[in-house]
């Protein structure tokens, strides 16, 4: 099978020149391409409904004999529209075809055949739209349809499927290992290959389809497992665990998911030889910040530096202003590394991580980069894990030897999702907000009321607090959008004339969007008007109320975290939604925000509207895309490919080892797409 990727598909009769570059629009490059081109849907000629048993808006196959001939007329426009009845012995129904001038010719009055096609609704009438049919006598019960492109029918692609599939051998190594096969009652590869194309029934296209499903989430999962390094040993020794010592120095108590979250990661980092590989996700504000700390802090003071990723300049610079007024007065020596910390800093920094002599640097991708080096880096924290890329934290981890590692998300991802992206690590959940949090209540409005908004922002900066506005575009686009900049001019000219307004966006330099930040946190700045820079991370406990303009531009899961910018000190906060926007999905998740402020529960709704590639933002997530097995609904054959993942991997990462070669090739296959990735 593997082979068969490198044969390309002009070597099949009948295929070549402007067909080749159909195939190729489609994916499909060589005979192995087009063998794993599975169908979309079937047509299913083996069940036959009943005229009666018909439903508006379905496809389905009626057994039915001609009442009529058919009768054809000529539109004035040219259009020739066919009609004729057929019945069964339940009912009759009208038939329509459009620009058939040979139907006629093809359908005699009194004889049965079997139709299959979509019922319509005419003024009240169900009706079949253009059926195909056949003869009963000739009848191949299910057919196979394919995705297309303009020039290449499914059928086409059928028959080349059929011809592929001869060339295929007889005996063809099965990719899964007949063992696993047993154990999870799978069919044989060709088997399912050839059934999957060419089904008898319906149960032959399950069986087929759970085969490949399984396969193809193996495949992935093995992908993804080989990313991480092979052994996971450290010689990086933590005897002492600190906690209590750091949580003396806390102004709060920590709530008890903290404080358990925080006694995994040490144990986890001093149990064993094993480093730490662990994802702590927690709903925004659920206070993973601490918990990073915590963990640093243990290490650190084991004689380790710790090393702290963030998406964002301003996130990396907050983190570092909390962390050096918590250490005050410790050994922790703090700094912050940043793509515009200067030459001469960055020189003075880099010395001193050589040296060893800061044992705690937060910062943004410039961590990773080359000149960067550590005398004895014990952990690396990432920071809203989801922004960066598999490879990216590996990166970092690799400037020590074998450190500890702990992830940290926010976008709570469903339990099947992290599975998949972070297969190597172990979950923690932070399911507890610090007490005294209420809910933010969330509210839906059009723009013809942001008059009465503003009047409610203009309320509660009265009473001290601060309002975010949150703008789609920074400058103003062709679609109507205001850019954040005319918006905060003509709020800071008109409604808010009284108030201080502040400006923040990603191309402003790196030091004005530091001043603006500081203005806010110190609270000189009533209203930040800003684009999703402050989606993450950012936490001004004074901040109550967040209003999104043109909110149907955002997904449920950004809206969420934008939310999250609010709610977090001890004032009742709230969300504004403005959208003018009419369609059934902008408004389905403006309801799903208001009704529920648990992250979980709206990454679940996000990832059902959205899919895996979208959800995770057009970014890197590192996920090749899936041809047959759906994640949301083949979880528990995902629960099967991970057990036998985490068993065979071994084996499966020794290239001496030639029962895992078809495995090997499909991991090569799946991945091509996203190499990039995996190699940078
Ligand atoms: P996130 O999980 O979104 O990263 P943060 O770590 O930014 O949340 O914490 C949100 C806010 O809650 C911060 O202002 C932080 O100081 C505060 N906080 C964290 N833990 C507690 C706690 N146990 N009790 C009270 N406040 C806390
Ligand atoms: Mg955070």
């Amino acid at each position: 099978m593997a082979s068969l990727y490198e044969i390309p598909i002009e070597k099949l009769n009948g295929i070549g020149g402007k067909r080749v570059r159909l195939f190729n629009k489609l994916g499909i490059v060589s005979i192995g391409d087009l063998i794993r081109y599975y169908p979309r849907t079937y047509e299913n000629w083996s069940e036959i409904t009943c005229i009666s048993d018909i439903t508006v808006g379905e496809t389905c196959c009626i057994k039915a004999t001609l009442d009529l001939p058919v009768a054809s007329k000529m539109l004035p426009s040219g259009l020739i529209i066919s009609t004729s009845t057929i019945s069964d012995e339940t009912g009759t129904l009208k038939l329509v075809f459009f620009n058939n001038k040979y139907i006629s010719s093809m359908l005699k009055k009194g004889k049965e055949y079997l139709f299959y096609g979509k019922i319509t609704e005419s003024m009240g009438f169900p009706q079949m739209v253009s059926p195909i049919f056949q003869n009963e006598d000739s009848v191949v019960p299910i057919h196979p349809i394919y995705g297309q492109t303009a020039g290449l029918t499914s059928r086409t692609i059928e028959s080349a499927v059929k011809k592929a599939l001869e060339i295929l051998p007889a005996q063809i190594t099965d990719t899964i290992p007949e063992d696993i096969r047993t154990k999870y009652d799978l069919m044989g590869m060709r088997e399912a290959i050839v059934k999957i194309h060419f089904p008898e029934n319906s149960a032959e296209i399950e069986s087929a389809k759970r085969r490949l499903i399984f396969e193809e989430l193996l495949v992935l999962m093995l992908g993804l497992s080989s990313m991480k390094k092979e052994t996971n040993s450290t010689d990086i020794t933590i005897t002492k665990n600190y906690t209590d010592e750091f949580v003396s120095m806390l102004p709060f108590k920590l709530t008890n998911a903290q404080q358990k979250a925080i006694d995994v990661c040490i144990s986890d980092m001093m149990t064993g030889s094993h480093a730490m590989n662990r994802l702590v996700q927690g709903d925004v504000g659920s206070g993973k910040t601490m918990v990073a700390a915590a963990v640093a802090y243990t290490c650190i003071k084991n004689g380790y530096q710790a090393a702290m990723m963030a998406p964002t300049e301003i996130l990396a610079k907050q983190h570092y202003e909390n962390f050096q007024k918590l250490f005050e007065g410790t050994d922790v020596k703090v700094r912050l590394l940043t793509g515009s910390t200067t030459q001469k800093q960055k020189r003075e920094i880099l010395d001193f991580l050589e040296s060893g002599y800061i044992n705690f640097v937060v910062g943004t991708h410039a961590l990773i980069s080359e000149n960067v080096e550590f005398k004895n880096l014990g952990i690396v924290i990432t920071d809203e894990q989801h922004r960066f890329g598999v490879r990216q934290r590996s990166n970092l981890q690799e400037k020590g030897t074998n450190p500890h590692l702990l992830v940290m998300s926010a976008t709570p991802i469903p339990r099947t999702l992290a599975l998949m992206i972070y297969g190597d690590l172990d979950i923690s959940v932070i399911d507890e907000l610090p007490p005294g949090r209420q809910k933010v209540d969330t509210f839906f409005i059009d723009s013809s009321i942001r008059e009465r908004a503003y009047n409610f922002l203009k309320k509660n900066i009265d009473e001290g607090r601060q309002c975010y506005i949150v703008c789609p575009a920074v400058e103003h686009t062709d679609g109507g959008l205001r850019g954040v900049e005319e918006y905060a001019e003509d709020i800071a000219k008109n409604d808010f004339k009284n108030y201080t307004v502040g400006v923040l966006h990603g191309q402003m330099k790196a030091a004005e969007k530091e001043a603006v930040m500081n203005d806010f946190i110190e609270g000189k700045i009533s209203v930040l008007v800003s684009t999703t820079v402050i989606e993450v991370g950012v936490d001004v406990p004074n901040s109550t109320i967040m209003m999104i303009e043109n909110a149907e531009r955002f997904g449920l899961s950004q809206l969420h975290q934008l939310r999250g910018r609010v709610g977090r000190g001890k004032y009742k906060s709230y969300c504004i939604l403005v959208s003018d926007a009419k369609g059934e999905d902008a408004i389905y998740r403006m309801k799903v925000l208001c009704s529920t402020n648990n992250g979980f529960k709206i990454a679940d709704e996000d990832l059902k509207l959205r899919g895996p590639g979208d959800f995770f933002g057009s970014r890197q997530h590192g996920l090749p895309e899936l041809k047959i097995a759906d994640f949301m609904e083949d979880i528990d054959i995902l629960r099967d490919a991970q057990a036998v993942c985490g068993s065979i991997i071994p084996d499966y990462m020794n290239p001496e080892n030639s029962d895992y070669k078809g495995l090997r090739a499909e991991v090569r296959q799946l991945f091509t797409n996203v190499g990039n990735q995996l190699i940078n």
